[in-house]
Formats: C-alpha cells, structure tokens, sequence
C-alpha cells in the first residue's frame, strides 16, 4: 500500500532523512522504532504531506503522493493520528469526532460515528463532554476515533501509549491489534519497543535518518543490536 523510496526530507538546509526506504503492506502492522530525534516524525510529516520533500518517492496505492495536499492524501485513505493529545479542547466529543469525517456527507459521517462508538464505548458515554476535560488515555482514544472517522486503510498512529498508564497502554496495544484484525493496515511510531515487536508483523529501526535495521519484529525482537540499543540488555 505505502512505498517510501530514497526519501530524503528534513527543515530548510537540514537534511534529516537521508536516504529511508519502507512499505506496508495490505493487512500489516509495521513498526517504526528508533530514539529521540531519529526522524520518525519527520518521516510521518512527509508521508501525510505536512511536508515536501527533498527527494525520492513516496507512493500510496500506486499513487505519488510526495507533496500532495493532506486532504488528498486523507482522501485516499491514508490517516495519520497526531502524537499526544493534539484535540480540540473547546470543542465536544462528538463535534471532534465528525471533523474527522467532514469532507463526507451526513449518511456516511452518521455511519462512521456509530462505528467509532461501537469501538470507542467510554466516548458515547462523553459525547457532549468538552474534549480538553478528558482523561489523557480518553483524550488519546478520541484522537484515534477522530483518524477512523475519515474511512482509514492505512492509519499512522504516532506514539500512541505515549504518557498512558501501564494498564492503558495494554489496552491500547489490544485495541490496534483488533483494528488490524478487521482489515486496517497500521504504521505504528513507538517508543514502547517490546509491545511494539510483539503486535507488528514487521518493524523498522531509524537512526540518524537512516534505517538501521529492519525485519520481521520476531526475528527483530531477538536482534542483540536493538536489544543492547533499545532495552539494555
Ligand atoms: P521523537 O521520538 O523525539 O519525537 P523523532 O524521531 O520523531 O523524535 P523528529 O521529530 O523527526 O524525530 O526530529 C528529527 C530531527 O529534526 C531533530 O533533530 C529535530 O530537532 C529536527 N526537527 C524536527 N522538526 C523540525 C522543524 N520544524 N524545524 C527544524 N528542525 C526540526
């Protein structure tokens, strides 16, 4: 589905990817580990079309999307979900939730809203709730629901267990592997490396703007270099 070939971007005269090939496939969670300042949100930047960038391919579908409007790229089904808890505080649950779905008309919006509170039930309990008055892990939630409220079949979540309690975090974990499990391909950026390696069917590691190493996230799990690098050990 998503290809990034060659992909150099970055900020005016820094260059910060340089050089980053991945994919995700049909059906996939795919996950983008790496430290602090890697690139993982540059990379995300420029896939969601935030971003130009400076050279090489991105393509979804087929489709050369490098340098595409957002609104283009969320048309056609790529959805990136914004790391922490960037809602709109002012606005309610339910008007959050159907901006995600604001270039749809009402039927569809109607649909997509009972979908998302059937995934997300502590949120129809919240509907008219002011969205900066949730819990971080609702907020979080709503920020996910909103990214499933524009039809996704690729979703970019970035950092989703971030500043989340221990059990939400397994919560969370076990919601994106049941929205993989009904069809949705997923790239997860994560910092949380073991969980990350136990749902993702592949994983990639980004160092310096570069990809350090990638594989199947068992086969990574095991790996002494990202285990010395990531978990101490
Ligand atoms: P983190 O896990 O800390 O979010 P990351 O892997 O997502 O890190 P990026 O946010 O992509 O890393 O940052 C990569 C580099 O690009 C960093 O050195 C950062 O300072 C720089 N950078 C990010 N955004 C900008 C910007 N708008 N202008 C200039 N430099 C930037």
């Amino acid at each position: 589905m998503l290809e990034v070939r060659s992909l150099r971007a970055g900020y005016g005269a820094i260059e910060v990817l340089r050089g980053v090939d991945l994919a995700v496939g049909a059906g996939e969670i795919v996950a983008l580990l790496g430290s602090n300042g890697a690139g993982k949100s540059t990379l995300n930047n420029n896939v969601s079309g935030l971003y130009r960038p400076f050279g090489g391919t991105i393509t979804f579908d087929g489709q050369a999307i490098a340098g595409a409007p957002s609104m283009r790229i969320v048309d056609a089904g790529l959805v990136q979900v914004p790391e922490g808890r960037r809602v709109f505080p002012n606005l309610s649950v339910r008007e959050n939730l159907e901006l995600g779905s604001y270039r749809r008309g009402r039927a569809a919006r109607a649909k997509n809203l009972e979908h998302v509170l059937a995934v997300f039930p502590r949120l129809n309990e919240r509907l008219a709730q002011l969205a900066g008055t949730l819990s971080g892990g609702e907020q979080q939630m709503l920020a996910i629901g909103r990214g499933l409220m524009s039809e996704p079949r690729l979703l970019i979540l970035d950092e989703p267990s971030l500043g989340l309690s221990p059990l939400l975090v397994e919560e969370m974990f076990a919601l994106i592997g049941r929205l993989n499990r009904d069809g949705l391909a997923i790239l997860l950026v994560e910092q949380n490396v073991v969980q990350s390696l136990a749902i993702a069917h592949r994983a990639y590691v980004l160092e310096n703007g570069r990809i350090a190493l990638s594989g199947a996230a068992a086969e990574l799990a095991e790996h002494p270099e990202l285990r010395k690098s990531y978990l101490g050990h």
